[in-house]
């Protein structure tokens, strides 16, 4: 028998109710299909106000120290404190643990409310740079000393004439390096080649942003032809019917239009290679096309190291916090995504459906309740004995 240790943090606000009925239904389907091989140890990992509250810090250094030995964990939304100085610890732990992709799958199951026509028409992968862009938190406010500094900079030194009211402007620097850039379109394009999905496509907005978003964009090109140039071939390149035949398309497409693009011809896109801060606004609006954020799932992994950190998409929603109203799809999702990661795919398949029959039959909590007509509303915990029933 193979003992499983999965570190986890519980989160802030609604991770309370989320993560107990997700471990609960892990636990459940693992031992329902592989009782004879795998038995799972959780252990638990303080961060957040939890943490705050027992140790005084919002993200202990044992926390990290134990991530760091454990190839997988799943974790809960955790509170960004409100005030200057404060990092979001989501950003921290992505950086800390180098925990380069945040991977999220936009797929339709079947029962969910959508404000789109053909929600089943959307099958996206989303590999969204986790450590660069603005989330590095360079950030200089106005009419501070640091500020003060970088302005000189840029005016005297670098002859910079954009800064229209320099006096008061807030600035921020922007890095997308080689290196970050080329390891996450890597990871997408070996992604797309794994599971025969036809297309990827790199979006960015290099049109305003050319050494950035545009250097993203021509790297992304140039792995697909030093790295896979047999695998691969660009979509400007193909000149007749067969020539991408047995090949994964590279395309790319400014980020405002394919924003557009997204909603009026999803099926156009299956892998999407991208920038951290386009990946925030596209991953939330995919996921609005399928049911919303309460059932959206994602993971943050470092394909070289293989580190997985599975989490619930959305925030702490402290407006229904404790109330039983919240939605545990993001996370049960995701769990069911770290059981695909750890090779157990039949207790993978079995969560997914289970809570796919689950919405089917009308039983949701109150987020999709008020779209399902005579459907039946559950709180968090009874939604989960639901699909506990189902597995
Ligand atoms: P949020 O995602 O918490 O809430 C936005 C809206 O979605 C709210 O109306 C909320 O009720 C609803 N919602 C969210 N999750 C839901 C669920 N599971 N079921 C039903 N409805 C759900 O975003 P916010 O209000 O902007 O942020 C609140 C806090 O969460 C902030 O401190 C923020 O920094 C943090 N946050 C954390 C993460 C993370 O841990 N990955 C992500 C986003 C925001």
């Amino acid at each position: 028998m193979k003992k499983l240790q999965i570190p986890f943090i519980q989160g802030d606000g609604v991770g309370q109710e989320i993560t107990q009925v997700t471990l609960n239904l892990v636990q459940e389907v693992v031992h329902k299909y592989y009782s004879d091989q795998v038995e799972i140890e959780w252990i638990e990992l303080l961060a957040g106000e939890k943490a705050f509250r027992e140790t005084g810090e919002y993200l202990p250094e044992k926390t990290l120290a134990t991530l760091k030995n454990h190839p997988v964990a799943i974790k809960g939304p955790l509170t960004t404190p409100v005030g200057e100085g404060f990092r979001s610890l989501n950003v921290q732990l992505r950086q800390e643990l180098d925990l380069y992709t945040c991977y999220r799958p936009v797929r339709y199951f079947c029962g969910v409310p959508s404000p789109v026509k053909f929600p089943e028409q959307v099958d996206l992968h989303i590999f969204r740079e986790n450590t660069e862009d603005i989330y590095a938190g360079i950030e200089f406010m106005q009419r501070t000393e640091d500020n003060e500094k970088m302005k000189k900079f840029l005016l005297q030194e670098l002859k910079i004439t954009g800064i229209l009211f320099p006096e008061t402007s807030s600035l921020g620097v922007k890095p997308i390096s080689e290196e970050g850039s080329k390891r996450l379109v890597r990871a997408a394009i070996q992604f797309a080649l794994d599971k025969k999905l036809p297309s990827v496509t790199l979006v960015h907005k290099g049109n305003i942003m050319k050494f950035t978003e545009g250097a993203f964009c021509k790297w992304g090109y140039e792995v697909a032809k030093e790295e896979y140039s047999d695998q691969t071939i660009a979509l400007s390149a193909i000149t007749g019917p067969g020539d991408a035949k047995g090949k994964v398309i590279i395309q790319d497409c400014i980020a405002d239009a394919f924003l557009q693009n997204l909603l009026l011809k999803p099926y156009q896109y299956s892998v999407i290679a991208t920038t951290n801060l386009n990946g925030d606004y596209i991953s939330d609006m995919a996921a609005a096309m399928v049911g919303g954020i309460g059932m959206a799932p994602g993971a943050n992994i470092n394909y070289q190291t293989r580190m997985a950190l599975f989490e619930a998409t959305h925030g702490t929603a402290p407006d229904i916090a404790g109330q039983g109203k919240a939605n545990p799809g993001s996370l049960i999702l995701s769990a069911a995504m770290m059981l695909d990661y750890l090779n157990l795919p039949l207790a993978a398949e079995a969560l997914r459906d289970a809570l796919e029959k689950v919405i089917s039959h009308r039983k949701v909590t109150s987020d999709l309740h008020a779209f399902i007509p005579y459907g039946e509303l559950l709180t968090t915990q009874k939604f989960g004995e639901e699909i506990a029933y189902y597995l």
